[in-house]
């Protein structure tokens, strides 16, 4: 009886496994065409797919979304755990939705293979948000490495904006250099700060204030309010310190309660305001050029990585190379030159 469950259980999987495969792209693109939710889901999983054998089909699903014409606004949200990121989204993603517009909330989280659990993704998360139906959610895809996660973000992005999606939200938690990568694919940038005693500007990681197209004081509300307050003026000072951006914006820095949900319009304006001032003057499409011109680097990058570490003979002498590095009888120099070596006779 249990062999034949086994048999069973073994044909049912081979067959899911040949399902799979045999993604019918077409099938998949006119479920996009049509704006249909749950064929989203399943191209994001088909672009996020590890296997070798979906990669074509998922280029070419990409490719065909890319030839639809599109007009979303990318807005990437970066805060430490506990700043309120989540709350934040599901407020301004509601009064979006409100607005009639679709909202994609997508996430880059590198901790998300390395530590089993991710930091975004461990708990119930924009539960209103999830149940609308003009709003997606998409956890951080797994990967070994922030580029891979990062790759497969922004192949969502243009799933999601073929789909009809016109408020993109990408979410990091900011661990490595995940917030470069996520300011690398949107076209606004937004820091979720807390405020604190006056040392705002403290533990602050370098950089990031650089990137802020604005910084947002969340948990605005209560006693609360006053410090929030002096955090703005602050980070405003800060702010006005960096040399001016090339594209003629002054970060703005505002204040809001993600729980009460005062303030959120308003950031949602800034951001209106900055998209129409960013189309009109042609920036907005000098940084898509840019960051399309970065993507493909980063691609080559990714691809050649994945190809060398996915080689069986590379990982043969990676294996015997490691081992002699280990034992101090070659050093990782010659190690490594001797594994390059190898991918010019492959
Ligand atoms: P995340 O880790 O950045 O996603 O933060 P969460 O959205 O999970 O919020 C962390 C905690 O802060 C939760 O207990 C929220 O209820 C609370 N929180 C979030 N936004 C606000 C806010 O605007 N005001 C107050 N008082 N609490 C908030």
């Amino acid at each position: 009886m249990s062999t034949k469950n086994n048999r069973s259980e073994a044909r049912i999987s081979e067959i899911r496994n040949i399902r799979k495969i045999e993604i019918s792209v077409d099938d998949l693109f006119d479920g996009i065409k049509a704006r249909q939710k749950t064929e989203l889901g399943r191209a994001i999983t088909l672009v996020e797919s590890n296997n070798t054998v979906h990669h074509e089909a998922a280029q070419e699903l990409i490719e065909r979304c890319l030839s639809l014409q599109t007009s979303s606004v990318r807005i990437g949200i970066t805060g430490v755990p506990g700043v309120g990121k989540s709350t934040f989204i599901e407020t301004f993603g509601k009064n979006l939705t409100k607005l009639g517009k679709k909202v994609a909330v997508l996430a880059v989280d590198p901790t998300s293979t390395q530590n089993k659990g991710s930091i975004l993704g461990d708990k119930t998360r924009m539960q209103k948000l999830s149940q609308d139906p003009n709003a997606f959610i998409r956890p951080s895809p797994a990967g070994e490495s922030l580029g891979g996660v990062a790759q497969k973000t922004r192949e969502a992005i243009v799933i999601c904006e073929a789909t009809g999606y016109d408020v993109i939200l990408i979410e990091t938690v900011g661990v490595g250099q995940s917030e470069v990568a996520v300011h690398g694919m949107v076209d606004f940038f937004l820091v979720l700060k807390l405020s604190g005693a006056g040392d705002e500007l403290q533990g602050i990681k370098r950089g990031i204030l650089e990137m802020a197209d604005a910084v947002v004081i969340n948990k605005a509300d209560g006693d609360n309010i006053t410090k929030a307050d002096l955090a703005v003026k602050e980070f405003t000072r800060a702010l006005h310190l960096y040399p001016p951006k090339k594209n003629g914006w002054v970060p703005k820095v505002a204040a809001c309660s993600a729980i009460e949900n005062s303030g959120i319009e308003e950031i949602w304006n800034m951001i209106d305001d900055y998209i129409a001032k960013q189309k009109e003057s042609g920036f907005l499409k000098e940084l898509r050029q840019e960051q399309n011109k970065y993507w493909l680097l980063q691609t080559i990058e990714n691809r050649l990585v994945t190809d060398f570490y996915q080689n069986d003979k590379i990982k043969k002498e990676l294996k015997k190379q490691i081992n002699a590095v280990t034992k101090g009888s070659t050093s990782p120099f010659r190690a490594a030159n001797e594994l390059l070596r190898l991918t010019k006779k492959i």
